[in-house]
């Protein structure tokens, strides 16, 4: 097993089980989390027994960054995993820090038409340090601190559900991490009884949902999560996961030209999540994919903007990043595939 799969916790219980004492955790984390250090000889402190136990307990695999794309507001990585996958994450630059995307799993089911990801069949989740190192690494190539954790990259988070409760509690760790929770957000297609066990963690990590449309059956032809979560259970399950945290959600809607960006579908969801505390994120399709969409005219974005917005809902539209690198989800490693 990886060392970053541990939590403090678990790497506690770890020492008292072969006879060591508990504050061994901290001395660990300390040198993996806030001196990053590559191999467990450099953990001066421990003594070369306990190092050499160590070295045959644990793995210490990084992985490599193996390609990058950068324009001026966002760089993409692509890494090679120790089984020869490749995962990407990409980092956007804005004016209140440095915010990463990082992908869950190798490949996806979910399936959703848009997306170069969902071409490629779900392969294995990302385990706990697959997740993690995307940040570490990332932050050791640019030698800058990244603020914001967005889980939104390739695959769906909530079908790798136990992993990514211990990455969020390794990012958000002081020993570790420590990124804010409220600047970590999970995003979801919809996977209903997740959103549930995700209200009952003890964080305050923001979640998104992909709606993409408010009509059922457009939504099933674009999402087919939708057959199996239809609208009207994910909106259930964030009205609960509102009473139990009082968070706001948010709904993320990419906007296809001539499929869900007319008069009728801006409508629609204003009907669906009104009384909701909710904010929708407008996010205008990406051409650089090779999936055939088209991004809507920058006037019928506003138009559909603003008819929201009259409707007194928060919306944004999302500022494009990377349209001119391939910098929507999948397509850098999409490009690895066809080399
Ligand atoms: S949009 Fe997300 S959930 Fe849908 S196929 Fe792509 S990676 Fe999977």
């Amino acid at each position: 097993m990886n060392i970053y799969n541990l939590t403090y916790d678990e790497l506690e219980s770890y020492f008292l089980s072969i006879g060591e004492k508990k504050y061994r955790a901290s001395q660990v984390f300390e040198w993996l989390y806030k001196k990053r250090v590559t191999s467990f000889s450099e953990m001066t402190n421990l003594g070369n027994k306990l190092i050499s136990v160590l070295e045959k307990e644990f793995s210490f695999y990084i992985p490599t960054i193996v390609n990058s794309e950068h324009d001026k507001d966002v760089d993409k990585f692509l890494f090679k995993l120790q089984d020869g996958e490749h995962i990407e994450s990409v980092l956007m630059h804005h004016d209140y820090g440095l915010s990463l995307c990082i992908s869950s799993q190798v490949g996806c089911n979910m399936g959703c038409v848009f997306c170069e990801s969902g071409k490629r069949k779900k392969v294995r989740n990302l385990e706990v340090y697959e997740m993690l190192l995307q940040i570490i690494e990332i932050e050791r190539i640019t030698k800058k601190r990244i603020s914001h954790i967005v889980i939104m990259g390739i695959g769906e988070p909530f079908d790798n559900f136990d992993n990514l409760v211990k990455f969020i509690t390794n990012c958000n760790d002081y020993r570790a991490l420590e990124i804010g929770s409220r600047h970590i957000t999970v995003s979801t297609c919809g996977i209903v009884p997740k959103i549930y066990e995700f209200s009952k963690l003890p964080y305050q990590v923001n979640l998104a949902i992909s709606l993409h449309s408010a009509f059922d059956d457009k939504r099933s032809k674009i999402m087919p999560v939708n057959k199996a979560y239809p609208l009207k259970d994910v909106i259930d399950a964030v009205k609960d996961y509102y009473s139990v945290t009082g968070r706001r959600i948010t709904f993320e809607y990419i906007l296809l030209d001539g499929i869900n960006n007319s008069v009728d579908d801006a409508k629609e969801l204003c009907k669906l999540v009104k009384g909701l505390n909710c904010y929708i994120n407008l996010i205008p399709y990406n051409e650089g994919s090779s999936m055939g969409f088209k991004r809507p005219k920058n006037d019928a974005i506003m138009k559909f903007y603003d008819i929201i917005k009259k409707e007194g809902i928060n919306v944004t539209v999302r500022r494009e990043f990377g349209s001119k690198i391939s910098a929507a989800c999948g397509q850098l490693r999409s490009k690895k595939e066809e080399e």
